[in-house]
This record gives structure tokens, sequence and C-alpha cells, in this order.
């Protein structure tokens, strides 16, 4: 297990001057154009290598010195791990993918519609274009939206090593606050996320003071209706009100309700009860626990319509459209696989009443 932000003692150093005026602390770059040289190298340097993905955090962090890796391992050069696989059972997305490019393809939106319905919510479309999906996961910032996603779905991170490969499920991977079950020389190759059953609705609805920044809170939200439209299983997964995605299971309070008039006040102060919030300049314990029931509410009446067929599945409450669209990373799908490079517009619409075959 190592933590997503590291430290340790020098090694081979970019700058052999310490503190020579520029922000991050000196570090050894690796920049390896193949998977195999990448696993190499973090398996030679151990507890002081670092994967560099989309930067997005792990540079904020060296900037302001709060990582000082001895050797960053930079995946921008790899000729692959940039594949999004769309099956009838999963959504697969590789390393490199960046939000953006997820948030983009509409199979992806027809299979798993919580991945755009988070992704909506993610950072700033600059951010996303750069910040890569796995990587957010990797990081596993409690007011992330992804790793709840993947929390929610039941879904699971693939890591490779010099030394074999393993499968590890949500709940085990994300262990805390920017803690992952992420060991030393491991690469995080990919996150499959499984596609929702029949008659299965999702919604993501978090507020922050701009959109864009991390939320105050955020609720994912999974419900299945029964062939009579009355709730059969619920769950939701919370961000920002706990060390790591708080996931509450709803189905107890929830089941045999019908869709278009459910009763959510047990549900609410069952997540309210669930949940660790803590104060910040942002706001209060108290008043996090509070948005989080407000959140949960609207996204259960989304959730709800969307299994139904009522409502198409992106028609939750995220202000913002798709942004620009990233350029394509070169060799970026294997021929013949089952990924497919995504450059879509616009967002999908209908409902997901029936899986398809
Ligand atoms: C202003 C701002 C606002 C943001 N707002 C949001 C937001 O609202 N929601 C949100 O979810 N995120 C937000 N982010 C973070 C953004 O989503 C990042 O892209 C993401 O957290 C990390 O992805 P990355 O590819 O940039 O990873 P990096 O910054 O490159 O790495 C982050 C960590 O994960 C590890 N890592 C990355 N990839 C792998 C891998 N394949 N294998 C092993 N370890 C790996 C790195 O070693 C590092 O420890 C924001 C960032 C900024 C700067």
């Amino acid at each position: 297990m190592c933590r997503a932000v590291g430290s340790g003692t020098t090694a081979e150093s970019a700058s052999d001057t310490g503190d020579d005026g520029v922000k991050p602390p000196p570090f050894a770059y690796h920049a390896p154009r193949t998977e195999e040289e990448a696993l190499a190298t973090l398996g030679a340097l151990g507890e002081d290598g670092k994967v560099l993905a989309g930067g997005q955090s792990l540079i904020p962090l060296l900037n302001m010195r709060l990582a000082a890796p001895p050797a960053l391992v930079d995946l921008a050069r790899l000729e692959t791990l940039d594949r999004i696989a769309v099956t009838d059972t999963h959504v697969r997305v590789e390393a490199r993918v960046t939000h953006e490019r997820l948030r983009r393809d509409e199979r992806v939106a027809a299979a798993v519609p919580l991945l755009r319905q988070a992704l909506d919510w993610v950072a700033h479309p600059v951010i996303r274009n750069r910040g890569t999906s796995v990587g957010s996961i990797a990081h596993a910032d409690p007011a992330a939206e992804l790793p709840a996603v993947l929390a929610l779905l039941g879904g699971w991170m693939q890591l490779r090593s010099v030394e074999g490969e393993r499968t590890v499920e949500a709940g085990d991977y994300l262990l805390g606050p920017l803690e992952s079950d992420t060991r030393p020389g491991e690469l995080v190759v990919a996150a499959t996320f499984p596609r929702p059953g029949v008659r299965t609705g999702t919604a993501f609805e978090e507020l922050a003071r701009r959109h864009g920044d991390y939320a105050m809170a955020g609720v994912g939200v999974r419900v299945t209706l029964d062939a009579d439209h009355h709730v059969g299983d619920a769950s939701a997964a919370f961000i920002g009100v706990g060390g790591t995605a708080i996931q509450v299971e709803l189905t107890e309070v929830l089941r045999g309700q019908p869709y278009d008039a459910l009763d959510k006040a047990e549900a609410i102060g069952l997540a309210r009860a669930s949940i660790d919030p803590t104060a910040d300049i942002h706001a209060t314990a108290g008043y996090r626990r509070h948005l989080a029931g407000v959140l949960l509410g609207r996204a259960l009446e989304t959730a709800v319509r969307h299994a139904a067929g009522q409502a198409p599945p992106d028609s939750g409450s995220a202000p913002e459209g798709p942004g620009p669209t990233e350029s394509a990373a070169p060799g970026s799908a294997a021929p013949g696989s089952a990924a497919t490079e995504s450059a879509p517009t616009g967002h999908a619409s209908g409902g997901y009443r029936e899986e398809t075959a």
C-alpha cells in the first residue's frame, strides 16, 4: 500500500542543485514509451517512483512542495493504455484516457450513464482535457466524483507490476483520504465500470461554490425498479463528507415504494446519520450534512425517473454542457480491439430501460 502523495529520499535527480528557484522539488524524470518499460522502471524505483498521469493533482502538490517523490514516471509518451472498451457487461477505461474524452464518448454515456452524469461535474474543461479518470481514482480524493462512481457500480481497478497483475474491487482499493491500494512498483492500467441492469436509473448531484471546484458535498445514486415500477433496490455514494466515498445502502428504507410517489425522508435521515462531514473554510459540518440530504433527495427523484424511462439519463442538474474537444492521442486504439476512438459532441438521449445483448 502506498499513499497517493509520495515522498522519499533523493534518487538520480533532474536538478542536483536542490532548491534552485523552481516550484517543485528536484526529481528524476522517466518517460517510457512502452508499458513494459514503464513497469520495469517502476519496479526498479520501488518506493521512490511515482506515476505522473495528467498531472492535474500531482503537479500542484509538487509545486506547493506537499509531495517530494524522488522520481516521476510519466505516462505521456506511452503508445498504449489509452483505450475505452464498451462491452455488453462493462466499460473499461485505460490509464491514459482523459476525463473529457470519457465524458464525450456516446457509447460510454449509453452504456453507463452515471459516468457522464458525474464527469459533467468534474473540474473545468482545461483540467478535464489533461486529467485522467484512472488517475483521479488512484489519487483517491474524498471529494472526487469518479471514486464514488466506481464504488456505486461495484467496479474494480486492474494493477500491473513486474511481478504480475491483480484486480482490486473499489471497496478494497479506496482506503482513505488520498490513500489507495496501489503498491510501490505498481501501475494502474485500467478501471472497469459494470453496466447497470434493466430498469436501473442513476443520477449525480453536488454543490460547489463555483462549478468545477471540488464539491462541498455530492452524491451518486443508483436505483433499480421492479416490473411494477416500485423500488427494488437503491444505493448512494457520497463525496466530500468523509475520508473516502461513503456508500449507503438505501434498499431497506425505499423498497416497494412507487417511483412516482417516493417518500424520501427515511432515506435522507439514514444518509445523514451515515456520513462523517468535517468543517472547513467553505462550510460547517452541519451544513454539509444537511446539504448531503437535500442532494440525495434530488438525485433519487432523477434516478427513479430514468429507471422508469420518464427522463433521459443526462437530465440531471449539472450546469455545464460539453466543453472543448481534446485532441486524440497518437496510436490510441489497437486495431481490431473492442475500443474505438471517441470524438462525439452533445449528450446522449433516451433512457436505458433494457440492457442490450
Ligand atoms: C483546479 C482543479 C479543480 C479540480 N476539480 C476536480 C473536481 O471537481 N473533481 C475531481 O474529481 N477532480 C478534480 N480535480 C482533479 C483532476 O480530476 C485530476 O485530473 C485527477 O484528480 C488526477 O488525475 P491526473 O491524471 O491528473 O493524475 P496525476 O495528477 O498525474 O496523479 C495523481 C495521483 O495518482 C497517481 N496515479 C495517476 N495515474 C496512475 C496510474 N495509472 N497508476 C498508478 N498511480 C497513478 C499519481 O502517482 C498521483 O499520486 C481538479 C484539479 C484542479 C487542478
